[in-house]
């Protein structure tokens, strides 16, 4: 029969398919099988913790692979060697396998690649179904399928993380892929420095010869002309030639000011799919993985308070994650379910702070079509009260601004005014849906600018 090295090296090879490498790396290089004796395989452990965690997490995986390989079953059990030396299974050959080589380290950044964006790091769940779908399919076969994806929803919800796990799938299938990230700022970026420089050839070369190109937040390019034009040149050869390209916004395409009619109808011409906010199942399970990746070992309660508290936002659900975390280390005790709640809500409080009044303002006075000073106005016109009193709904509302500093953002004496308003507008919303409608989608809208 084969020695332990050798077994746990397939064990490992097998347990790379169920995890991801993150996982792998972090968890598995801690750990290392000592023997398999009649039937009992024993794991030597790095230390008490790294114990628990692959006991209580990976028990089950682990004696199925061991059973597979050795052909014949298994039970498992762990032992802590205080000798274990981590850096020798880092650097053993079987370990090697499963972390990124120079070679593939190279091959991603050269493709503007961040290499923990992967499928296995990827919770699917119901906001995010359709879209996931989409780009695994995708990475089984570029440029046939769906061309473009176009993947669409508000800040923090997956969309940079699923389009770079479709590139980075597909160069772990094939390195040799010529594939480009990058934001729609960088493709502007690149373009003008190629004008000026006398470069524009270079630059069309680079782009149009790839065999996968993603650009995000295209929503940008709503702002530049001449990129549009640029994009749509490079997107008509690329397209041609079977080549994939997907790009992310905040927005659907129809909802792109000043995009040219060609670009949106080209944005629309393949698969458009949407991620919308993460239900409260999974955000417990992002939790749970982003835990496990960064080693963080919080009770499920706690985990069920944060998923509980933040609902908008993954980006935030991690920070949250962290901070809490944080805290513990801090203080050395686990903070209790009031304190998390408490030390979450004033992060939500600085988060309303970081937009402004203002901007809540300009995009009322864009939606109903008046003037920002018109809004301010002392005029009593229904076409300026309306959208006045849409803007202190929402401040007061959403960003949860003081009545009397509401008032005075619409140069308003009076904070009754502000109340006056809240009642109208509910009962208003009530009773007439377009309003409603309208209303909400502008909340959507000065939502997605809290960052
Ligand atoms: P967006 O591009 O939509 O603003 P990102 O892709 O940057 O959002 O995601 C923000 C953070 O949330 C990243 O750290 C990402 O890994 C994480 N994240 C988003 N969606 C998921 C998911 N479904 N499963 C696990 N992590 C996720
Ligand atoms: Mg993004």
């Amino acid at each position: 029969m084969d020695g332990s090295a050798q077994i746990w090296g397939r064990v490992l090879h097998k347990i790379s398919t169920h995890i991801s490498s993150a996982t792998l790396n972090t968890w598995f290089k801690r750990v290392q099988l000592n023997k398999v004796n009649n039937g009992v395989a024993v794991i030597s452990c790095a230390d008490a913790f790294v114990r628990e965690w692959i006991e209580t997490k990976h028990k089950v995986l682990l004696t199925e692979a061991v059973t597979e390989v050795v052909g014949e079953k298994v039970s498992v059990t762990f032992i802590i060697d205080e000798s274990f030396d981590t850096l020798k299974a880092e650097n053993s050959p079987l370990f090697m396998g499963s972390k990124n080589t120079d070679q593939s380290i190279k091959v991603i950044q050269q493709a503007n690649l961040n290499s923990k964006y992967v499928f296995e790091a990827f919770v699917v769940g119901p906001s995010n179904r359709l879209a996931h779908a989409a780009a695994e399919a995708i990475s089984n076969k570029i440029g046939s399928l769906y061309n473009p994806f176009f993947v669409y929803g508000g800040v923090g919800l997956g969309k940079t993380h699923l389009m770079q796990a479709i590139g980075n799938r597909i160069l772990q299938i094939d390195p040799k892929k010529r594939i480009f990230y990058c934001a729609s700022e960088r493709f502007l970026n690149e373009m003008v420095d190629a004008i000026r420089s006398g470069k524009t050839f270079e630059f069309r070369d680079k782009y149009r010869k790839l065999d996968l190109l993603i650009i995000d937040d295209i929503q940008f390019i709503s702002n530049w002309q001449e990129t549009q034009s640029e994009l749509f040149h490079t997107f008509n050869e690329l397209h041609l030639a079977n080549k994939q390209i997907i790009f992310a916004s905040d927005r659907p395409p129809a909802e792109i000011p000043n995009l040219m009619d060609r670009l949106r109808s080209r944005f629309e011409g393949g698969m458009v799919a949407d991620i919308s906010k993460p239900t409260f199942e999974m955000r417990v399970a992002i939790l749970k993985k982003k835990a496990e990746e960064n080693m963080i070992h919080l009770p499920e309660e706690i985990i069920i308070t944060i998923a509980s508290c933040v609902e908008s936002n993954i980006r935030e659900l991690e920070g949250a994650l962290n901070r809490v975390y944080n805290q513990k280390n801090v203080t050395g005790v686990i903070p209790c379910e009031k304190d998390v709640k408490a030390m979450l809500r004033k992060i939500d409080d600085e988060r309303r702070k970081s937009i402004s009044p203002q901007k809540v303002i300009k995009e009322v006075a864009e939606e109903f079509e008046v003037k920002i000073s018109e809004i301010k106005s002392s005029s009593r016109k229904a076409r300026l009260s309306l959208p006045r009193q849409v803007a202190m709904y929402i401040i007061r509302e959403d960003l949860h601004y003081k009545l009397e500093d509401t008032a005075k953002y619409l140069k308003r004496k009076d904070h009754t005014t502000v109340l006056n308003a809240i009642k109208k507008l509910d009962s208003m919303m009530g009773e007439d849906q377009v309003f409603r409608e309208k209303v909400e989608n502008l909340r959507d809208r000065v939502r997605r600018f809290i960052v």
